[in-house]
This record gives structure tokens, C-alpha cells and sequence, in this order.
């Protein structure tokens, strides 16, 4: 296929860099035409934005930190001033503290609960009231979430609870927005090595676990996200919203352990 997003103008948030999950979807949109703009978290990460988004001949890389109203507004005043329009926008942001990343959830402080919160399911819907604005031919919005949403894995801890939070307030959105054919859906990926899963307590043992009990007996990539950022940011996937689509080599369909997996 080919030209799949030709025509289109999208905003991708989230990429720290190459590894970043935001970074794998954003390649396949460029490879299918996509016109794209990029966000960054402060003066450090530019440095390895820019030249990404540069690669992929995008000239709208601003800088944006999602507790911060302004800096929000001022994202989607520069897109409505460049483009007037918006087609789709990917939101690959997460934060907790490393140090409630292991041990008990039960010990989580009020502090990081509501950081946590804010940065991970909040900032999804700051900017879905954003961009339904400019999504004047209807669009697509697509977030990533994580298995733990559903199910206890150890370390996830309070990002599980706001991933929880994420994937219910994906459901809301797509109801209030469906009538603007503006479709909201997650991807929730399979363990990948990132900058954020470096911050889990234990992710080598998460990987292998992945691994050696999933139906395909292997981790994903961010390319694999990628491709299926493609569907849902495309009109192939016109018809479906308020999903939450896995990609993680089958792992979420599994019971038990795999009898067939290496003891870790
Ligand atoms: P990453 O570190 O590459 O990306 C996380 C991004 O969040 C960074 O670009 C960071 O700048 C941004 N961010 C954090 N706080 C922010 C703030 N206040 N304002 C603006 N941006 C902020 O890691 P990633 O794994 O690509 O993470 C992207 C998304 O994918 C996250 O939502 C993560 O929870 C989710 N996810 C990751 C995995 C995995 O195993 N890596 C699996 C499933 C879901």
C-alpha cells in the first residue's frame, strides 16, 4: 500500500527519540504522506527531535510540556495558523515517578497519583478539546496504553491505575466525539525498550517474560506499532472507535504461562 495518509496533516507528541514509540508511528505516517508537526518536552529532548523530525521533512517542532496549559495553547495556535486544519494526532506521553515503578501500588503518595494522573490520562483529553477545533473534517486520535490497565503486573504499579483511567476516558471521548467523525482509539503495545520502560522497576525480566509466554514467542517493535498506528490513523480503520488494540504478539489472549516457556 501506498499513500495511505496522503493529504494529511497530523501532530505526533511523545517522541524522546529513535526508540520512542511515537517515533515508530510517526515513520510509517511520513512514508505514507503525511504532513507532520512534533512536539518535544523541554531544551534537552530538541536536541534529538529536531533532527528526526527534520529527517521526515517536518518544519513544525515545538515544544510542549502537558502540564502546562500555555505551552498546550500555543501548540494548537502555531497548527491553526500553518495548517487551519488538523487530521489526526498521536499522544505517546507517560510519567510516574521511578520510585513508585516498584515495590507496593498500595504505597503510592498522593503526590505521584495525581502527577502521575494528570500526565498520563489527563493530558490526553487537554489535548483531544484542542484538537476537536481543528479537526473540522472529522480525524483520528490515538494514545498508547499497556497491558496493566488490565490485569496486576508487577512494578506497574500507579501507571497501571492511570492507564486504567486513559483507556476508559478513550471510550468517553469516542462517544462525545463520534458525531464529528473524530474516532479516539488506543494502541496497547507489547513491552518495548524505551526511555519510559527503562524507569519500570525489573523490564529485562518483563521483555523475557513477554517473550517466552506469548503466542508468538517473541517481543514487538515500535515499527509493528507503527504499522498499526497506520490503521487506526488512516480511513482503514473508518468504521472503529473507542478500541483498544493490542499489539503484543497475542500476549493479552493468555491464561497461564506458556508450558512450553524457559524458566526465568
Ligand atoms: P519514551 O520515553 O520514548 O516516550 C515517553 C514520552 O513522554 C517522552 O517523549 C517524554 O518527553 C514524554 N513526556 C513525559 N512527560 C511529559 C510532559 N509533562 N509533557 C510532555 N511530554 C512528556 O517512551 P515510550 O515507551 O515510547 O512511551 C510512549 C507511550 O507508550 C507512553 O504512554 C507509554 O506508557 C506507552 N507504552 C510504552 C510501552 C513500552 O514498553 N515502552 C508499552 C506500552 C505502552
Amino acid at each position: 500500500f501506498k499513500g495511505l495518509l496522503s493529504g494529511k496533516k497530523g501532530l505526533i507528541m511523545g517522541v524522546a527519540n529513535n526508540r520512542s514509540i511515537a517515533w515508530g508511528i510517526a515513520a510509517k505516517a511520513a512514508e505514507q504522506g503525511a504532513e507532520l508537526a512534533f512536539t518535544y518536552q523541554g531544551e534537552a529532548l530538541e536536541k534529538r527531535v529536531r533532527p528526526l523530525a527534520e529527517s521526515v521533512d517536518s518544519d513544525v517542532i515545538l515544544p510542549c510540556d502537558v502540564t502546562d496549559e500555555s505551552s498546550m495553547d500555543e501548540v494548537f495556535k502555531t497548527l491553526e495558523a500553518k495548517w487551519g486544519k488538523l487530521d489526526f494526532v498521536v499522544h505517546a506521553i507517560a510519567y510516574s515517578d521511578k520510585e513508585e515503578l516498584t515495590g507496593r501500588y498500595v504505597d503510592t503518595s498522593r503526590e505521584n497519583f495525581t502527577r502521575s494522573l494528570d500526565i498520563s490520562c489527563y493530558s490526553f483529553t487537554a489535548i483531544a478539546q484542542r484538537a476537536e477545533k481543528l479537526m473540522s473534517d472529522g480525524g483520528s486520535m490515538v494514545t498508547l496504553s499497556y497491558y496493566g490497565a488490565e490485569k496486576v503486573l508487577p512494578h506497574y504499579n500507579v501507571m497501571g491505575v492511570a492507564k486504567a483511567a486513559l483507556e476508559a476516558s478513550v471510550r468517553y471521548m469516542a462517544r462525545d466525539l463520534g458525531p464529528k467523525n473524530i474516532r479516539v482509539n488506543s494502541i496497547s503495545a507489547g513491552p518495548i525498550k524505551t526511555l519510559a520502560a527503562s524507569g519500570i522497576g525489573d523490564f529485562r525480566f518483563i521483555l523475557k517474560w513477554n517473550e517466552y509466554n506469548s503466542p508468538m514467542g517473541r517481543n514487538v517493535t515500535i515499527e509493528e506499532v507503527g504499522n498499526a498506528g497506520l490503521y487506526l490513523l488512516s480511513d482503514l480503520s473508518s468504521g472503529v472507535t473507542g478500541e483498544n488494540h493490542h499489539v503484543d504478539s497475542g500476549y493479552h489472549i493468555m491464561g497461564m504461562k506458556r508450558e512450553d516457556a524457559p524458566a526465568l
